[in-house]
């Protein structure tokens, strides 16, 4: 160890583990406190188990955020190519899917599995099952609190990641410890999640996926539209485009705001040409019914529920509205929008304004991302920064 700097990084997930690395790698001596058993638990869960890890369309705009400026200079410094280098470096090799990349092996687990491995072989400590309670700054050093010990350090870096999902460690302890330093938080909501709607009949249609274009509407407003397969649940509506929009849902329900969907059923028509279709149809097939007329446009369930509907067909089926009434939760989030108000933050070096030496990583922070790599890559990149600068000598 010797002279060398001495850099905590609280939380050993996608964020803290490429922060340890990057800081190992600029000549800092590393330690990471991850509270489970084992680090990277969330990395080994994402992508359905194979781990989208970035996205070829990687532009500071996608991105959101209250203040989401910080993004543009953080992608900047670690870019969707340095991302692929270090992660080929390490030993990766990927799988491209329309954009969206993945490990080749399709296993997520081995982005833990080679990010640990790298980790040892820069002689970083991860001292597992060790949740840090708190943080403070005394006599010149920083200090991270668990239960058996006090961690000390020249820098530290919070990578605590988000409260959403039922991956354990999501408990949100690191917005209350940067709560407890001062920081202003933004308040955490679930995202990327499917959303309940009002209306107790949705039993009816639970286990249907169907291709679909779901349009969001904010007090009426039209604000974004998604397309793709939407899955139909027993409580309302999931699946990526939902997941989608479902950031900018849950905040405006949260700001009291009235919030519904539209959901094209059949987006290749419009409530006039679905007409015209089923007119021709009529003609061709006189012998079928209303019902049969659609037998080979949508799945029977949904006939048999928009055909008890009393309403002009076309319409039920080209602008279904949706009441959106919660989201399903933070258990069932893969995200949080919200976090630690960058404006607090450094947006070259993601160190705080409060605080010297004090450094920011991944999902606590309030940036977010769509589904597609988004997320992992703003973990990577944040991280790389944080590590970075937290290796540096002068402050
Ligand atoms: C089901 C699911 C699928 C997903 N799929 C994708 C995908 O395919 N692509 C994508 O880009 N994103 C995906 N995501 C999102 C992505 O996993 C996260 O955005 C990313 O992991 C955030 O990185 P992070 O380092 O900020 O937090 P995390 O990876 O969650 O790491 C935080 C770590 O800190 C630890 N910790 C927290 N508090 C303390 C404490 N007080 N003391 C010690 N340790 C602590 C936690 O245990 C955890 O290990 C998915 C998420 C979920 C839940």
């Amino acid at each position: 160890m010797g002279d060398k700097l001495q850099v905590i990084v609280v939380g050993g997930g996608a964020s803290g583990l490429m922060a340890a690395v990057i800081a190992a790698q600029n000549g800092a001596a590393v330690t990471v406190l991850e509270q489970n058993e084992n680090p990277g638990r969330k990395i080994c869960v994402t992508g359905n188990g194979r781990c989208n890890l970035t996205n070829k369309d990687m532009r500071p705009e996608i991105f959101r955020g209250e203040h989401p400026e910080i993004v543009e200079s953080v992608l900047d410094q670690f870019t969707l190519e340095n991302t692929i280098d270090f992660f080929e470096e390490i030993g990766v090799a990927f799988t491209d899917r329309k954009g969206w990349l993945y490990p080749r092996s399709n296993q997520a687990k081995c982005i833990t599995e080679l990010l640990v491995l790298k980790c040892r072989a820069l002689k970083v400590k991860i001292k597992t099952r060790e949740k840090v309670e708190a943080v403070s700054f005394e006599n010149g050093r920083w200090k991270a609190k668990t239960s058996g010990w006090m961690y000390e350090g020249d820098r530290v870096i919070l990578a605590n990641g988000s409260k959403a999902s039922q991956v354990p460690g999501s408990d949100g302890s690191g917005y209350e410890i940067a709560k407890r330093l001062g920081y202003r938080i933004i308040s955490p909501l679930p995202a990327l999640t499917g959303l309940k709607c009002k209306g107790n009949n949705f039993s009816a249609w639970a286990g249907i996926r169907t291709d679909a274009e779901v349009s969001l509407k904010i007090d009426g407003q039209v604000l974004l539209k998604e397309s793709g397969e939407v899955q139909l649940t027993d409580y309302g509506v999931s699946g990526i485009p939902v997941f989608q929009l479902s950031r900018f849902a849950i905040r405006a329900l949260d700001d009291g705001r009235r919030v519904s969907l539209s959901v094209n059923f059949l987006p290749e028509y419009t409530k006039e040409s679905l007409k015209k279709c089923l007119e021709k149809r009529r003609e061709l097939c006189p012998y079928q019914s209303d019902a049969e007329l659609l037998l080979g446009l949508l799945p029977d369930k949904l006939i048999k529920m928009f055909h008890k509907q009393k309403s002009d067909l076309c319409q039920t089926i080209t602008e279904y509205t949706l009441e959106v009434k919660a989201s399903t939760g933070f258990e069932q989030a893969q995200i949080c929008s919200g976090g630690i108000d960058t404006t607090q933050v450094n947006t070259k070096t993601l160190e705080s304004l409060l605080h010297r030496g004090l450094y920011f990583a991944g999902e606590l922070l309030d940036i977010d991302g769509p589904c597609g790599g988004y997320n992992l890559q703003w973990a990577w990149s944040s991280g790389a920064v944080a590590g970075l600068y937290s290796a540096k000598e002068n402050l």
